[in-house]
């Protein structure tokens, strides 16, 4: 808008007070940092070794990277990455983590180094203060995110960071703390839960990827299946009530965890939709789910 027109068309807002023009510009500025809101992933990342196979998880994965919009930014709470207290990742280059052993080599010639992003990363820290999370300067990508990520954002063009899980804190804690974040998703960040609903690596078929998936994983993963169509994401958090069948499919909550983040992300109106179902190695869930 050229300025003699733009004084004009001031001109002939007689009614509109200083204050409430100000405001109205400054909601305009702020219309450019939000974005339309982003969906919440859940993704069952499985064995470190998906990173080199294509099968139908990962062909799925990659469909699913093209059809969602580029987001900002993309904040990972992975099963892998737990502490005491909370921290987020306020690095600027993270690196790679091979936080495993023993499988193939060539999984340690992945590299997958997006950038982060200090500033958003920061959001989290402002919006959640109650839960006095902190920053952390030099945690990298670990394979619950870069073994995922690598799929779903192959060009590595957007900025990454992680959000950790605090060990010593109940499920309850966990949706709560995510409760408070919902405004990243209006700020153009994807957050992704990366974890397993089942998850047992005492009891697993190592040797067969497509083994016979068995009972009590396929009935535990069902029964989230239902809760999660009912929205009745107390009696997720309140898992142990399940009893025999919960302790088979979440014999630690570590990968249980980052699932009930993206159930505190959940705003009205908003539904599940599954983008994957499937058991890979007998007794690992690898459902993946959209909120939006
Ligand atoms: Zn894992």
């Amino acid at each position: 808008m050229e300025r003699k027109y733009f004084l004009k068309t001031m001109a002939t807002l007689p009614l509109i007070s200083h204050d409430m023009t100000l405001n109205a510009l400054k909601n305009i500025t702020d219309g450019f940092f939000n974005t339309k809101k982003m969906p919440v992933l859940f993704i069952g990342h499985g064995h470190p070794m998906n990173a080199l196979f294509d099968n139908n998880f990962t062909q799925k994965l990659l469909s699913i990277g093209k059809q969602i919009e580029k987001p900002n930014a993309i904040m990972v709470i992975s099963a892998h990455w737990e502490t005491r207290g909370t921290f987020v990742s306020v690095n600027n280059q993270p690196k790679t983590i091979y936080d495993f052993g023993g499988f193939d080599k060539r999984l340690f010639d992945i590299k997958y180094e997006p950038k982060g992003h200090p500033a958003l990363a920061q959001e989290v820290i402002e919006l959640a203060k109650d839960f006095y999370v902190k920053g952390d300067h030099s945690m990298g990508l670990d394979h619950g995110a870069w073994t995922i990520l690598k799929y779903l954002f192959p060009k590595v063009d957007v900025p990454v960071f992680q959000l950790s899980i605090d060990y010593t804190q109940p499920a309850e804690y966990h949706f709560q703390l995510a409760n408070k974040l919902k405004k990243l998703r209006e700020k153009g960040v994807l957050i992704i839960g990366s974890g397993n609903i089942v998850h047992n690596l005492s009891i697993l078929d190592w040797r067969n990827i497509d083994a016979k998936p068995q009972e009590w994983a396929v009935e535990f993963d069902e029964l989230v299946k239902s809760r999660l169509n009912k929205q009745d994401f107390s009696s997720l958090i309140k898992y142990e009530q399940f009893g025999k069948l919960a302790q088979m499919a979440i014999p630690t909550n570590d990968h249980y965890l980052p699932m009930i983040y993206t159930l505190g992300l959940v705003e009205k109106r908003e539904t599940v939709k599954y983008l994957f179902e499937g058991i890979q190695y007998g007794t690992i869930s690898m459902r993946c789910y959209e909120i939006s």
